[in-house]
């Protein structure tokens, strides 16, 4: 395996609830408590899981769009966590994000030239050599320069996402955070993006931090996932052993929701019910055991650690392996629907 470009250690996110007359620090949200991960140089990690479970924060603090409250984030073995903002600047080039809503994320009164000349001149290219990069950029994401001049309402979904990737690549970065770059567009337009962001990556030997609840596409793009509950990994794995193999029960419920294209295949649905706990105050030790369909007396006292289940293979949870090797507890309301 190749070296890691981005290593992150116990980082956390924690945002303050203020409150009282004089809007004191009452309480905080764990949106991140303690996530840990490599991502190898022209890798790509999916970092999957429900809304609300801390994903989009991690993409946001590895950029230092918002500062973590603790941990390490490790970029080409340089600490990045406790830069100075002049620092990250500078560094900012090398560390991109490409957003889920292009149009929201797109300047509506600029021009694409505009668009794309902006982190250009910010970073001291000249105009002519600003006009050849942004024709080489929408080459690159299969558009053409004639396109330039127009605005981003003119634009389908597709070619606005196009945009905004070329926006990301235009400062030649190493590595870019894909926040749901598809979950705003059509099923057939999603699938040309991802082949886009996948042709990409081989040409310019990217690496990504691709975000998704889509399960179907972080198998078919990415090469290790990351199953995010309550602000921590609950299991991390190459893809393929993650999704034919899954040791956590809330992956297996996860899984469990993708529809099987096969119509002979009926697969059993795991309904996980309840709602997701609050980051405010999130149940003691295993944090999904007022959920979990196996949980026992030592899951709502010891907290289980991320560990290896097999090689690179990792599972947060006492009792971890295949759904058919635990019965379901009879205290816990669990629906095993036939799907
Ligand atoms: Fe479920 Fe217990 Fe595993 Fe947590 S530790 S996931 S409650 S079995």
């Amino acid at each position: 395996m190749s070296e890691a470009l981005l290593e992150v250690e116990d980082l956390k996110k924690h945002f303050p609830i203020r409150g009282g007359f004089i809007r004191r620090n009452v309480n905080h949200v764990r949106a991140v408590d303690g996530v840990s991960f490599d991502i190898p140089q022209g890798q790509t990690l999916g970092l999957v899981g429900e809304s609300g479970c801390g994903k989009t924060t991690v993409g946001r603090t590895l950029l230092r769009l918002t500062d973590p409250t603790a941990g390490s984030i490790r970029f080409r073995g340089q600490e990045i966590a406790t830069l100075s903002r002049r620092r990250m600047r500078e560094l900012r080039p090398k560390m991109q994000i490409v957003f889920q809503d292009p149009m929201s994320s797109l300047n509506p009164r600029m021009t694409i030239k505009q668009i794309l000349t902006e982190p250009l001149r910010l970073n001291g290219v000249g105009r002519d050599a600003a006009h050849k990069r942004i024709v080489e950029l929408l080459e690159t994401v299969g558009m053409t320069a004639e396109q330039a001049n127009r605005f981003p309402h003119e634009f389908s979904g597709g070619q606005r996402q196009r945009i905004g990737v070329a926006r990301a690549l235009a400062l030649n970065p190493d590595f870019i955070v894909l926040d749901e770059p598809t979950s705003a567009l059509d099923v057939s337009v999603q699938a040309q993006v991802l082949n886009l962001l996948s042709r990409l990556q081989k040409e310019l030997d990217l690496t990504y931090l691709f975000i998704s609840h889509d399960l179907s596409v972080i198998r078919h793009l990415c090469d290790e996932v990351a199953v995010m509950y309550l602000g921590r990994i609950v299991e991390k794995g190459p893809v393929e052993k993650v999704f034919t193999s899954p040791q956590h029960p809330y992956t297996q419920a996860l899984l469990s929701a993708v529809p099987i294209p096969d119509p002979e295949t009926r697969a059993k649905r795991i309904i996980l019910t309840g709602d997701v706990p609050s980051p405010v105050n999130p149940p003691k030790a295993c944090r999904f055991h007022p959920r979990c369909p196996r949980a026992q007396a030592i899951c709502r006292e010891i907290d289980p650690p991320l560990e290896a289940k097999e090689a690179g293979h990792l599972a947060a949870c006492h009792f971890p392996g295949p759904q058919e090797k635990w019965p379901i507890t009879q205290t816990r309301e669990v629906k095993v629907s036939e799907g």
